[in-house]
């Protein structure tokens, strides 16, 4: 049993719509006999006579171990072969999508005698999801939470494409307007960032009046005047906002970004974090598939 040692085990029960009496029991996966199911739930305070519709099962499937892959997701057993997704011991559509990318643009760059596609650690959750699978492997379905990510508090799709930005030059993803968009976005926060990290008319750094929570429109007029988009300058003082003080330079808990520090309770923008969901909302009674590797028994 896992967590044996723990004296508690949260249950959220999720309504299944507004017009119905159904409800998902988060955090009690299992594949026990449907008896067992029964004698478990009714053992719940509050759930003694509740009725199970639809009992919970797993799916197995086989993989291959994915530490026989290289970072690029090719196998070193066999040259010129990528594999990516389920076969290499995960579970979820994302973490599929994630490795079916890389795989995809390293098989193309292999074919053209280019380096491959690694993203690192510190960039993104697929180079974290890739790292841990083939220097670490798997002995169940891997799946992707951010607590696996050492650098969570920088990765959110509002900075994807400014952590990614090296990448997609190198390997030329995006259209060329598309790639100058981002390369003069992410000069616009490093120059603004530096700007208002350094000034403040005799009070504290405009860059600490906002993470002391002052409204964006308080900042300098030169600042709202430019960039026009709003949507920029959101991101903009957002990142400002996440930018930790020259103190952080001699505390551990801080994190890197292009040479700024932030604050470790911070991210870089403040959009959603999206990556690291459980399950998608579509298919929220699916079974969690559990994995054995190729060629084992049960
Ligand atoms: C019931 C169920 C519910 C799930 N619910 C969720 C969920 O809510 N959220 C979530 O994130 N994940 C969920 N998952 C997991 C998710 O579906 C898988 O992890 C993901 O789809 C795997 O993608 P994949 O591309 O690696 O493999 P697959 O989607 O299995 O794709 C493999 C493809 O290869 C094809 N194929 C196989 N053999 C051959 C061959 N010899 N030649 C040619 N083609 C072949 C197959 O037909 C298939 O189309 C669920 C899984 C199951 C089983």
């Amino acid at each position: 049993m896992r967590f044996a040692d723990k004296p508690r085990h949260i249950l959220f029960l999720e309504p299944e719509g507004r017009n119905t009496n159904e409800y998902y029991v988060n955090g009690l996966s299992t594949s026990l006999p449907f008896d067992v199911q029964l004698e478990m739930v009714h053992s719940i305070p509050g759930l003694e006579q509740a009725i199970i519709l639809r009992p919970a099962y797993a799916v197995e499937y086989d993989f291959a171990p994915p530490t026989q892959l290289f970072s690029s997701l090719e196998s070193k057993k066999l040259e010129n072969l990528f594999l990516a997704g389920q076969i290499n011991g995960t579970s979820g559509y994302e973490e599929a999508a994630g490795q079916g990318l890389v795989a995809g643009i390293n098989a193309v760059q292999k074919v053209r005698g280019e380096p491959p596609l690694i993203i690192g650690r510190d960039e993104g959750y697929i180079g974290v999801m890739i790292d841990d699978l083939v220097t670490k492997g798997t002995s169940e379905p891997y799946r992707m939470f951010t607590s696996r990510a050492e650098y969570r508090l920088l990765f959110n799709h509002g900075s994807a494409e400014l952590r990614m930005l090296a990448h997609s030059e190198r390997l030329k993803l995006f259209t060329i307007k598309r790639l100058h968009n981002i390369s003069s976005k992410k000069q616009q926060i490093e120059t603004w960032a530096l700007k208002l990290e350094s000034t403040g008319e005799g009070h504290p750094s405009w860059g600490e009046r906002l993470r002391r929570g002052a409204a964006h429109g308080t900042l300098p007029g030169e600042f709202l005047a430019e960039p026009k988009q709003s949507r920029m300058r959101f991101s903009i003082a957002s990142c400002i906002a996440a930018i930790w003080n020259a103190s952080c330079g001699r505390s551990r808990n801080c994190a890197m970004w292009n040479g700024f520090r932030f604050r470790p309770e911070s991210t870089i923008c403040s959009f959603p974090v999206s990556a690291g969901r459980a399950r998608s909302n579509s298919a929220r009674s699916a079974p969690r598939p559990s994995a054995r590797p190729a060629g084992s028994a049960g």
